[in-house]
């Protein structure tokens, strides 16, 4: 598949050197993307992971490039020498770090908490320090289950701050404010973009989301869980479109004093995502309707007109094309899938 979208493209050199970007989170599944994506464009990377829900195997690709490094870091725990020394080299940071999936990130509320707000802090004092541009991913869980449709940046949502997704949404909501304040202090330059669902190969097969759930439930011939009735809705972003969506708004010339949606607004109920998969997969299946999880939100859809104004990106990989991407890379890469999918409270 091509990539889509428009890249700034910048000098790659430094002081005679490549640019070093910094990606926490670099292992994940947006992050893995990222590293290939910014690799290509000649920059050095150095990627921070806790592995606690990455998989090791999306850095395979990436650790035999002399231009990747790796190291197993939370960024919770106080940057280690051997990162700070590089603060002098380091021209971008971009922070993916935390669980982002509902069955992931309650299962340590806490960390999860403390990734966000703690470990944000420290790699924004790192910018201020290198004087790099900071990219903090959010998220459209920032607008709850919003009572605005579709959601543009300026809604300020409607998150229950005492449920159990509140460790996540909250978590972010806090870490934009933090980087917020840095950029209005003159103490880093910031970008945030929110994040809306996103798929493609590298996720997690275990992750619990709705697309790697029902195409590892069809390639093992397992029951398709849908959750509620399936009516609810999101809006699918392919993974290709939102790294050159990121990539984009990092290189933006803008104050960066607004955060920016990036996401697909092609909305489907979840019964439509359902029919694409069984689609794919051929065959009769099985599916079976779960309770609706707490606090999950009933409609998704970005506003991404400020996307398409400031940075001229918008989504261009149908989810016909995607879908077939991802349900392709799941049968070669994972075969019959984690034998457990993750299962929301
Ligand atoms: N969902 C589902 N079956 C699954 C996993 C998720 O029906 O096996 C539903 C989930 O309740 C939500 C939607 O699919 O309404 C998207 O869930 P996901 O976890 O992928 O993303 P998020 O809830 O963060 O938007």
């Amino acid at each position: 598949m091509k990539d889509t979208g428009r890249i700034t493209t910048l000098p790659p050199r430094r002081g005679g050197r490549r640019r070093l970007s910094l990606v926490a989170g670099g292992a994940g599944f947006i992050g893995s993307h990222l590293c290939r994506a910014l690799l290509d464009r000649g920059d050095s990377v150095l990627c921070l992971d806790n592995m606690q829900t990455s998989r090791a195997s999306n850095l395979l690709g990436l650790q035999s490039d002399p231009n990747f490094s790796f190291l197993r870091w939370d960024i919770v725990d106080p940057l280690p020498p051997e990162v700070l020394a590089k603060t002098p080299r380091i021209g971008r940071i971009y922070n993916l770090a935390c669980a982002a999936s509902p069955p992931l990130y309650q299962r340590d509320p806490e960390h999860t908490m403390l990734t966000n707000v703690v470990g944000t802090n420290h790699l924004l004092h790192l910018a201020e320090e290198a004087g790099a541009r900071f990219l903090l991913t959010s998220t459209s869980e920032v607008y709850g289950d919003p009572d605005i449709h579709p959601q543009p940046e300026d809604y300020r949502g409607n998150v229950n701050c005492t449920g159990p997704r509140a460790c996540y949404d909250e978590g972010k909501r806090a870490a934009e404010a933090l980087a917020f304040d840095y950029a209005r202090a003159g103490r880093a330059e910031v970008r945030v973009a929110r994040i809306f669902n996103t798929y493609g190969p590298n996720m997690d097969p275990a992750d619990g989301r709705v697309v790697s759930n029902l195409i590892c439930q069809a390639l093992r011939g397992d029951e398709l869980t849908i959750y509620g009735d399936g009516s609810q809705t999101r809006s699918f972003c392919y993974v290709s479109d939102l790294v050159a969506g990121l990539m984009a708004l990092m290189e933006a010339e803008f104050d960066g004093m607004e955060p920016v949606n990036l996401g697909n607004p092609v909305e489907m109920t979840v019964n439509e995502l359902l029919e694409q998969i069984l689609g794919l997969a051929g065959g009769r299946m099985r599916v079976v309707n779960h309770p609706l999880p707490v606090d999950d939100p009933r409609r998704r859809k970005p506003d991404i007109s400020r996307a398409q104004e400031l940075l001229g990106w918008q989504p261009r990989v149908p989810l016909s094309e995607g879908l077939a991407a991802t349900y392709a890379w799941f049968e070669a890469e994972v075969g019959t899938c984690a034998s457990e999918v993750g299962q929301v409270r």
